[in-house]
């Protein structure tokens, strides 16, 4: 074979040596504004000092041990995490789609326990995203993920993203749980309305389903709070996170509400990695960032400042751009070229962006993103607006 990597990707001709803050810099030193953050997982910019210590610290005690021993590393960041929404406990893992399939299981033991095994299916939305394992495309419910995988791993329906009344009529005898991005991602940057996840809760509540976020892309501070549920008021009884969680070292967790959390007892579910010392290292560090004193309320400023920036953007490329979305800094440009053309246009001029479905270009920066940032990023799309117009 031409490479000797299995060829799942379509990869950019591209490879980096090494990233400092918003930027990247290819083996040629050339520098790159990357605002894709390796798809919003480098929360808090590359080669962050805080981080580096961490892990380089935490790397010369102890890297690895077994979740049959204590690891206080975990006690602290699940503390920390769940005081900060209204759930109870954390399972960590080192992936989004490993959060998700335990969000799945609690779901299902959930009802088991209560007496109802006959609910066992998940209510999802269309243009979700849950990730790459067959539960998680099974979950995600889209064809071009599906195709030639089957048959579908069983327990998924899928019903219109946004859309109440049809969630209302999707939910039967064998439902026991809804999952939903508040943000979807992979989808094109939809925001879900505020009154659709309070819906979903309320609907949650009358028939004793759990509601669960996957917040894999949206949590972690992206939206200028912690958790992007946070908006809508709606809390969830489970919660999936990845991505900005490790700021780049692999880290997911599933957080539940002590009713659900407490039906996985010693033996239901298990990892080997899952929250290993160093991986909780790197995860309380990214929180001691997060948390500290101003910076939520910076990254939203920074954020409604690009937004206000990006409308412009909008307005003076009409034939490019159709419209902005999207909350936070996780923004999506609608594209009426292909989404593709912008991603490369700006890589050649020196900004990196990811695509996304729906024909969007996403723009998902590093948290640390400061005014000169934001500067350079719309100088550089202006730029790749033209060069398309041309
Ligand atoms: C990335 C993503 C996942 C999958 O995460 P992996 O770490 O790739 O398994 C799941 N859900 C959403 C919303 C995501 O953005």
């Amino acid at each position: 074979m031409e490479s000797a990597v299995l060829p799942t990707y379509a990869r950019a001709p591209l490879s980096f040596e090494r990233g400092e803050g918003a930027y990247l810099f290819d083996e040629d030193g050339r520098r790159y504004l990357d605002f894709g953050a390796g798809i919003a997982v480098c929360a808090l910019g590359h080669a962050h000092p805080h981080l580096v210590a961490a892990l380089t610290e935490q790397g010369s005690k102890l890297w690895h041990n077994s979740n049959v021993f204590q690891i206080p590393g975990q006690e602290k960041l699940a503390r920390r995490l769940t005081e900060r929404c209204a759930l109870d406990a954390a399972f960590f893992t080192n992936s989004g789609v490993e959060a998700l399939e335990c969000a799945f299981k609690i779901a299902r033991r959930y009802q088991y326990e209560q007496g109802r095994p006959e609910r066992y299916r998940i209510l999802t939305f269309d243009g979700a995203f849950h990730g790459r394992t067959l539960a998680g495309i099974a979950a995600g419910g889209q064809d071009k993920l599906l195709k030639g995988f089957g048959p579908k791993v069983d327990g998924f329906d899928q019903s219109p993203f946004g859309d109440l009344a049809a969630a209302k009529a999707a939910i039967g005898p064998e439902t026991a749980a809804i999952l939903v991005e508040p943000i979807q991602g992979e989808g094109g940057i939809r925001v879900a309305d505020p009154a659709f996840l309070k819906g979903l809760r309320a609907l949650c509540d009358e028939h004793d389903l759990l509601l669960m976020y996957d917040e894999v892309q949206c949590g972690m501070g992206r939206t200028g709070k912690l958790f992007a549920h946070e908006w809508s008021g709606a809390a969830p009884d489970v919660m999936a996170l990845a991505k900005g969680i490790g700021g780049g070292f692999p880290l997911g967790a599933c957080l539940a509400v002590e009713k659900a959390a407490k039906v996985m007892t010693p033996g239901t579910h298990g990892t080997t990695y899952g929250g290993n010392p160093l991986a909780m290292a790197v995860g309380n560090a990214v929180l001691d960032v997060m948390l500290a004193d101003g910076f939520l309320e910076t990254v939203e400023r920074r954020a409604n400042h690009l937004r206000q920036q990006l409308s412009g953007l909008v307005d003076r490329h009409p034939t490019i751009l159709e419209e902005l979305r999207g909350q936070g800094l996780m923004l999506g440009l609608k594209c009426r070229v292909p989404n593709g053309d912008l991603v490369t246009a700006l890589r050649e001029h020196g900004m990196l962006a990811i695509p996304g479905g729906d024909n969007v270009v996403r723009l998902i920066p590093p948290l640390i993103i400061n005014e000169s940032h934001i500067a350079e990023a719309l100088e550089t799309l202006d730029e790749a607006c033209r060069e398309l117009e041309g």
